[in-house]
C-alpha cells in the first residue's frame, strides 16, 4: 500500500496563525465599520519601481513580435540578468562572483526548500529560533533532524554556535522577524565554524537593501573563506517590491563541496545546475528584464527611494514606541521591529490588546518559534498614513 510522506504530520500545526486570523475575522464581523490597520504584514504596499514597469512593457512588446519573441530561456537565467547581478550586487562591492555561480529563480521561498535536494536526508540542520518558518517547515517535510539555536534578548538575538555538530546552517541577516543584523565579526564566527566542521551555511539576505549602517555585511562573501562554505539567497521581493512579480537568485560558488559517493569531495555547483535544469524551466523573460532594470541608474534611485520610504516608517515606529515607554529592537537596518511585550504579558495578549483596543494587527512572536514568546513583530511595509495613524492609536493605549 502506498504510504504518504508522513513527515508532513510532524509539522507544527500553525494554530497560532490560524487563531489570529480567526480573531481578526470575528473582530471585523462584530465591528463592521472598524478601520483595522495592519502593522503585521510582511508584504510590500508601494508600487514597483517605474524603471521595472517600463522594462516589462518593453519586454511584452518584444514577445508580441516574430523577430523578438522568446520561448524557453536558459534555466539558470538569462545572461543579461546574471551579468547585471555579478556587476551590481557583487563586483561593485568588491566581491568576486562568476555569472555561472548565479541561479535565477522565482523566489527565495522556493530556493530555501529546493536547495535541500542536493544534500543527503541525514544531514543535521541548525536553525535559529525565532525564524522565517519556511527554513524549519521545509526541513521537517524532508525528514531532517533539526537543532534550534535560541535568539534571545540576552544574546542580541544572534544564534550561538550549536552544541551538536551541524551540517547545514541557516542564517538570516537582516533578520526576519527580529530586524537585527550580524556584523562582519559575528558572521565570521559562523564561517570559521563551517570551515572547521565542513558544514554549509545558507545565508539569506533577502532584506540586504534595508541595511543603512555602514560596515554591516550585505553578503556573506564579504567574509574571507565564505565561498568555500556558503550559499547565498537573494530576492527581488523586498528589494524592489517584486512579491507579486517573483524573481530571486541563489549563489552556489564553484569552491563549495560536499562528500560524494566514494567519500571524495564533490562540487555542488554542477549538482544544483543539474537539479535546476531538470526541474525548472526558468523565470519569465519579462520578469527577468524587470529584474535587470533594478540595476539601471533610474532603477537604483527608485529602489533607494522605496526602501527609504519604508525605513522612515520603521524610524517613526521605533521612536513613537520608545517615547511611550516600550522597548524595541531592530528596525534600523531592516523593515521589521521586534517589540518586547510590556509587563511580561504574552505575545498573544499584546496582539489582542492592539486588536481590541486600537484596531491594529501585529504578529505574535511565538508564531516564529518558542523563543519568539514575549515579543511581537511590527513591519514598516504599511503606507505612511496608516503607520502614523496606528502609532497615534498605540500612543493612546494604556499599556
Ligand atoms: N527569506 C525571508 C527571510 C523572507 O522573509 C522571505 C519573505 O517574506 C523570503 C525569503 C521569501 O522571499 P520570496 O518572495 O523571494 O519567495
Amino acid at each position: 500500500m502506498i504510504t504518504a510522506n508522513n513527515h508532513y504530520f510532524e509539522l507544527p500545526a500553525n494554530y497560532l496563525f490560524q487563531d489570529i486570523a480567526k480573531k481578526i475575522k470575528i473582530y471585523k464581523e462584530k465591528n463592521p465599520n472598524a478601520k483595522l490597520i495592519s502593522l503585521g504584514i510582511g508584504d510590500v504596499t508601494q508600487p514597483i519601481p517605474m524603471a521595472c514597469v517600463e522594462a516589462m512593457h518593453k519586454a511584452c512588446d518584444e514577445m508580441g513580435k516574430l523577430e523578438t519573441m522568446r520561448g524557453y530561456g536558459p534555466e539558470q537565467g538569462y545572461e543579461f540578468l546574471r551579468q547585471s547581478i555579478v556587476k551590481n550586487d557583487y563586483l561593485d562591492r568588491n566581491i568576486e562572483v562568476a555569472a555561472d555561480e548565479i541561479f535565477v529563480s522565482d523566489g527565495s521561498k522556493c530556493d530555501v526548500g529546493n536547495i535541500q535536494e542536493i544534500f543527503d536526508v541525514s544531514v543535521k540542520v541548525a536553525i535559529p529560533d525565532p525564524v522565517y518558518p519556511v527554513y524549519r517547515d521545509t526541513n521537517i517535510m524532508a525528514g531532517r533532524k533539526i537543532s534550534y539555536l535560541p535568539c534571545l534578548k540576552e544574546n542580541n538575538f544572534l544564534p550561538s554556535l550549536p552544541d551538536e555538530e551541524s551540517d547545514l546552517i541557516y542564517l538570516c541577516s537582516p533578520n526576519n522577524p527580529t530586524g537585527t543584523v550580524m556584523t562582519k565579526d559575528e558572521l565570521k564566527i559562523w564561517v570559521d565554524y563551517a570551515r572547521e566542521h565542513h558544514s554549509i551555511i545558507i545565508f539569506d539576505s533577502a532584506y540586504k537593501e534595508y541595511i543603512r549602517t555602514p560596515g554591516i555585511p550585505h553578503s556573506i562573501y564579504e567574509i574571507s573563506g565564505a565561498k568555500e562554505v556558503a550559499i547565498e539567497l537573494r530576492s527581488f521581493s523586498k528589494t524592489a517590491g517584486f512579491t507579486g512579480v517573483r524573481c530571486a537568485y541563489m549563489v552556489i560558488p564553484h569552491e563549495l563541496k560536499a562528500k560524494g559517493p566514494n567519500g571524495e569531495m564533490v562540487k555542488l555547483n554542477p549538482l544544483w545546475s543539474r537539479r535546476h535544469s531538470t526541474k525548472f524551466n526558468g523565470v519569465a523573460y519579462i520578469v527577468q528584464r524587470a529584474a535587470e532594470a533594478v540595476f539601471s541608474e533610474e532603477g537604483k534611485k527608485q529602489v533607494k527611494s522605496m526602501t527609504d520610504y519604508y525605513m522612515e516608517n520603521a524610524k517613526l515606529i521605533r521612536e513613537k514606541l520608545t517615547s511611550v515607554g516600550l522597548t524595541t529592537y531592530g528596525g534600523k537596518d531592516a523593515p521589521y521591529i521586534w517589540l518586547e511585550t510590556p509587563r511580561n504579558i504574552t505575545s498573544v495578549d499584546l496582539f489582542e490588546k492592539f486588536l481590541n483596543e486600537a484596531e491594529i494587527v501585529c504578529t505574535p512572536g511565538s508564531g516564529f518559534g518558542q523563543y519568539g514568546e514575549g515579543f511581537v513583530r511590527l513591519t514598516s511595509f504599511g503606507t505612511r498614513e496608516n503607520t502614523i495613524e496606528a502609532l497615534n492609536r498605540i500612543g493612546n493605549l494604556k499599556l
